[in-house]
């Protein structure tokens, strides 16, 4: 049996809400789009503001809409700063990190060889996965999002950043194993973690998920994406290898300022040429942020129709002929 393409955006709850559950599932049916990441970062949208959508009357319609539709559903979501409250930090600070100035901080992260934060990291998440149920079984927890947010304690840094990542999702994946045994996990490529990890192994259903932000999109991914990207395939599955890309992601390309809400750049032979060469390296499972792109605001500025017609073409170029 041929392995099925996932063909998906990522979106905020509050994109989601600003078209209502309707109109965003007739827009990616018309454009074959069989999968939505629904996203929170803690800073404007966090998990709360997750759940309190998905517990209303538009959320529950999304999620019958979707299976109705065999549209899967993902979270892709930095849950560190929920998981582990950085108010913890006054009296245990020995769970979080030391930074790059050899100074103990609850700003990111956390000290990923503390044994006692995976206490209250175990609590909080089996919380977590009773309401958030990925069709895929597919989960997405992602550590800060950050470029020097590691920890520098004696036992953390002989680990790069992409180590102390993956030792912390090893852990994760046990954990939520234990409510979904069927459940897999991301290990996020990306900024600072984006070679591939050396001394830590992924534990079986760890699967990577390959984020190259920055990009220019006129250019081909850069050599040192490239070279990532190959690396990390060597440790990671090929089969279950997953690209969160930024085509649409119109947050992005507005620095994410809502007084900017910029256009996105979209070429289809850029989009084309991209995913040609991660199909040659064996990737099928793609997604990409249509942040504030798939919102009632982006179409009253740049045009409902063209940005349907934007997601059409993207859906298409995913859509392998059988
Ligand atoms: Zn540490």
């Amino acid at each position: 049996m041929q392995k099925e393409t996932f063909r998906g955006v990522v979106l905020y709850p509050s994109d989601i809400r600003s078209l209502g559950a309707d109109k965003l599932i007739h827009i990616l049916k018309k454009a074959d789009i069989n999968l939505i990441g629904i996203h929170s970062n803690t800073l404007t949208e966090n998990l709360d503001s997750l759940k309190i959508y998905l517990e209303s009357a538009d959320g529950r319609l999304l999620i019958d809409l979707c299976k109705e539709n065999n549209i899967d559903v993902e979270y892709e979501c930095h849950v560190l700063q929920e998981i582990l409250p950085r108010s913890l930090f006054n009296e245990h600070p020995e769970y979080f990190r030391v930074d790059s100035n050899g100074v103990r901080t609850n700003d990111l992260n956390i000290c990923f060889s503390s044994e006692e934060a995976w206490i209250t990291i175990e609590k909080n998440v089996t919380e977590l996965v009773t309401w958030m149920k990925p069709t895929t079984n597919r989960y997405f927890f992602w550590i800060d999002d950050s470029y020097d947010g590691f920890c520098n304690c004696d036992k953390c840094k002989p680990f790069s950043p992409s180590d102390q990542a993956l030792i912390y999702e090893n852990r994760m994946l046990e954990i939520i194993r234990r409510v979904n045994p069927d459940a897999t996990l991301a290990h996020l490529a990306y900024a600072s973690t984006l070679d591939a990890p050396k001394t830590v192994k992924p534990e079986e259903g760890i699967f990577l998920e390959f984020a190259p932000i920055g990009r220019n999109y006129e250019n081909p991914l850069p050599s040192e994406q490239y070279n990532a990207l190959k690396t990390n395939l060597e440790i990671f599955p090929k089969e279950t290898a997953h690209i969160l890309e930024y085509w649409l992601d119109a947050s992005m390309f507005s620095g994410w300022n809502r007084d900017t809400w910029n256009k996105i750049p979209w070429d289809t032979n850029f989009c084309k040429r991209d995913i040609e060469l991660y199909r040659d390296l064996g990737i099928e499972s793609f997604t990409t942020f249509a942040t504030w792109m798939f919102h009632q605001r982006y179409f009253e500025l740049y045009g409902q129709d063209e940005a349907i017609e934007v997601a059409r073409e993207y859906g298409s170029i995913l859509k392998r002929e059988k």
